[in-house]
Order: C-alpha cells, then sequence, then structure tokens
C-alpha cells in the first residue's frame, strides 16, 4: 500500500470522497491532550474540539480503556436485546436533570432532533388529535441535517435545494418575546431552541426569554424543546447551558460530546410525553448500542463532577477576561463578543473564514459560525497556557 503522504491522502479525498467539505490541506494522525498533530509531527492548538465533541481532549485515558474493554466484551446487538450499559446512561441523565424522566438514544443531533420532533408530534395528536403538527424554530438556529432537523434550521442555504422539506415549521426571532407570541398558536405543537446559538453565531437566549418561552408553550400546550446537541454537558460551566436560567424544557437533545468521540445522540423527555409513546413507534438499529453508551456513561461521571465544572468555570473566566482585554486592544477589528463558558464567538469586521485560516497557518484550529464569527469551542480541559497561547495567535491573526 502507498504511504500516506499528505499528497496521497488529499488525492484520494478529491477522487472518491462526495465534496462536501472544503478541508485545508493537512493529514491528522493523532491527538494528545489539547493539540492534534499532523503527519509531520507538528502540534496543532485545537480549539475546535471535532465541534465541541471532544470535550476531554484527546488520549483521555479512561476513555480510551472503557473503549477497549467494552468492544472486547460487545459493541452491538440491536435494540430487539437489552444490555446493561445504555440503562446505566440513562438513569444518570435522568437522575442529572429534574425536568426529565426517560431517554431515546439516537446515533448523532440531527437524529436525536428528528426523534424530539417526531415525539412532539405523536404527544400532540395523542391529546388534541389531528392539526397540531407545527413546529416554531427561530432565525439562526441549527438543528442537522436531515429532513425534519433542517426544516427547523433557519440558514435557507441549508434547506432551499433541497425543497420540500418537512413541512409545518414557522420561524420567529430569536429573543424577540413579541415575536414569538405572533407565532403561536393552537397549532403550534412544539418550539424548539438552542439556549446558545451554534453554527448560527453564537447568540445567547436571554433568561427572560427562556421564560417567556415556557409560559407561551404552557398557555398553547405545546412542548418546549431544548437543543443543546452543541452547547450541553459541561461546556458552559453547568451541566446543561439552561440549568442557570431556571427554566424547564419538555424535551431536551444532546449528542456531540456525550461520548467523547463515539457517535452518539439522546432525546431527554418528560414522563408526560413518554406515556404517548409505544412499542413500536419508532427505532434505530444502532442507538444505544453497548459500546457507545458504555464510553458516555464513563465521560458523563468525569464531566458531571464537581471539580470538573469547577474547572470549566474557572477557566471560561478566565478566557472571558483574556477576550474582554483582546477586544479592548482591537476595537476595530472585534466588534463584539459572543457567547458563554468555554462556547464563544468573535464578531469581527472583516469575513471569518480568512481569519480562521491565518490562525491555522499558525497551528491555532478555529471554527467559524455565520459569516463573521469566530468561534472557539476547546476542549473542556483548556488550561490557562492553553488560552494564553490561543490568544496571542489570535492577536497576530486579527491586527
Ligand atoms: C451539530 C448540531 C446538530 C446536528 O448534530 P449532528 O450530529 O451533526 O447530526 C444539531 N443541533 C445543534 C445545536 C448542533 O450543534
Amino acid at each position: 500500500m502507498a504511504a500516506d503522504t499528505i499528497e496521497a491522502v488529499v488525492q484520494a479525498d478529491r477522487e472518491f470522497i462526495l465534496q462536501t467539505y472544503a478541508r485545508p490541506d493537512v493529514v491528522f494522525a493523532r491527538g494528545e491532550g489539547v493539540y492534534l498533530y499532523d503527519t509531520e509531527g507538528q502540534p496543532y492548538l485545537d480549539f475546535v474540539a471535532g465541534i465541541a465533541v471532544n470535550a476531554l481532549g484527546y488520549g483521555d485515558p479512561d476513555v480510551t480503556q472503557v473503549i477497549a474493554a467494552q468492544s472486547a466484551q460487545l459493541i452491538h446487538v440491536s435494540n430487539l436485546y437489552h444490555t446493561a450499559p445504555a440503562g446505566k446512561l440513562a438513569r444518570m441523565l435522568v437522575e442529572s436533570s429534574p425536568a426529565f424522566d426517560k431517554v431515546f438514544f439516537s446515533n448523532s443531533g440531527t437524529e436525536a432532533v428528528e426523534g424530539a420532533i417526531k415525539f412532539a408530534r405523536r404527544h400532540a395528536r395523542t391529546h388534541f388529535g389531528e392539526g397540531k403538527t407545527t413546529i416554531v424554530a427561530f432565525d439562526g438556529s441549527f438543528h442537522g441535517r436531515t429532513m425534519g432537523a433542517v426544516a427547523v434550521t433557519a440558514r435557507e442555504k441549508y434547506r432551499e435545494p433541497f425543497m420540500p422539506v418537512m413541512p409545518g415549521v414557522r420561524f420567529a426571532s430569536f429573543n424577540d418575546i413579541a415575536a414569538l407570541e405572533a407565532a403561536m398558536g393552537d397549532d403550534v405543537c412544539a418550539v424548539i431552541l438552542e439556549p446558545i446559538q451554534g453554527e448560527g453565531g453564537l447568540r445567547v437566549a436571554d433568561d427572560a426569554f427562556l421564560t417567556a418561552a415556557r409560559a407561551l408553550c404552557d398557555q398553547y400546550h405545546a412542548l418546549l424543546v431544548f437543543d443543546e446537541i452543541q452547547c450541553g454537558m459541561g461546556r458552559t460551566g453547568t451541566l446543561w447551558a439552561h440549568t442557570s436560567s431556571g427554566v424547564k424544557p419538555d424535551m431536551m437533545t444532546v449528542a456531540k460530546p456525550l461520548a467523547a468521540g463515539l457517535p452518539i445522540g439522546a432525546v431527554l423527555l418528560n414522563q408526560r410525553i413518554a406515556d404517548s409513546i409505544h412499542v413500536g413507534d419508532h427505532g434505530t438499529t444502532f442507538g444505544g448500542n453497548p459500546l457507545a453508551t458504555a464510553v458516555a456513561g464513563v465521560v458523563f461521571r468525569k464531566v458531571n463532577a464537581p471539580d470538573f465544572l469547577a474547572h470549566v468555570r474557572q477557566i471560561s473566566s478566565y478566557l472571558d477576561e483574556s477576550l474582554q482585554d483582546l477586544a479592548a486592544d482591537m476595537p476595530d477589528a472585534i466588534l463584539e463578543l459572543r457567547g458563554r463558558g468555554l462556547m464563544r464567538g468573535i464578531r469581527i469586521s472583516g469575513a471569518a473564514g480568512p481569519a480562521r485560516e491565518a490562525a491555522y497557518a499558525q497551528k491555532l484550529l478555529v471554527a467559524t459560525a455565520g459569516d463573521d464569527v469566530i468561534r472557539l469551542l476547546p476542549p473542556l480541559v483548556i488550561d490557562t497556557q492553553h488560552v494564553d497561547a490561543a490568544i496571542i495567535t489570535l492577536r497576530e491573526v486579527l491586527r
């Protein structure tokens, strides 16, 4: 077999992989801590973390250990049979979150959102008959790429080429209580929102907006669904991003970091919704398999530990102070700081794409959100030295 030179890898990608991504000409070979290493052994400081997936960074010994042990024991049997890890993980998720009583496991974020949409419609049909099927979503939202999830995703570019997507969606303006009020009606079965918008630009939902959404959902007998696929699992220094608001959703979707890199998704829901779902109503071949759920169990225990979350809060305030200093020093380049915890956006005066490329050239990986926001999603295990290094690079890149 030919050696995995950069040229050979990039060439195979261009020739045989459907080109739905524009990737830089680098090939990552391994990761350690919060650094990725390319095939030449060059380190990259990673403030993307596989898009908020690699919460524990790379090479966490507990994660590699449970993958080895569980894969040697049992990887998959399908949902036709019981296995122990899924139930243990579901119990942990439910016991840590007073709003929820049951869990449905999927393999990705978009499938979790599909599940939530189906459960909302099933619940509405059970209690209110046909016709209560509308989902209210918001501008700036991102919920995934499948036909239901993409239908509640705001960006036209993601929906238009695939029309007709799932019908029955109304969009309202994010953080705008009057707009949400206007979008509500007896036909609404659910309102779905990200407590902190990810792809859409790192906008944080106001507590007042979440409280109003809860009240409007109650008034119209609609379900309130929080998509915490990107903002959840410790990223804001609490287990879930909505925890600090005091608002209780009826359902929540979780995915990206849940198994620290293995594919998994989950819908958390309350008993009222669970009572309207019956055997055979929904399913998945891989969802809840023993490998992914055993790994997620280990990840969840680590992330949900008080010391771990305290570290996230500490390093978040250090990052926040550092970003504020940076923004104060370059008011022409940095227009606004957004986000919360270790999910931060820097709105800049130019386009974000070239800034991301310039950071990459200096071996700092950052993501973008929308056209003009640099998105930072570091592993939750970063330290002050990593923040300092990232800020030095950002200062040079944005100068
Ligand atoms: C990434 C993401 C999704 C979709 O998850 P996939 O695993 O890519 O299908 C849905 N919602 C939010 C908020 C996300 O960030």
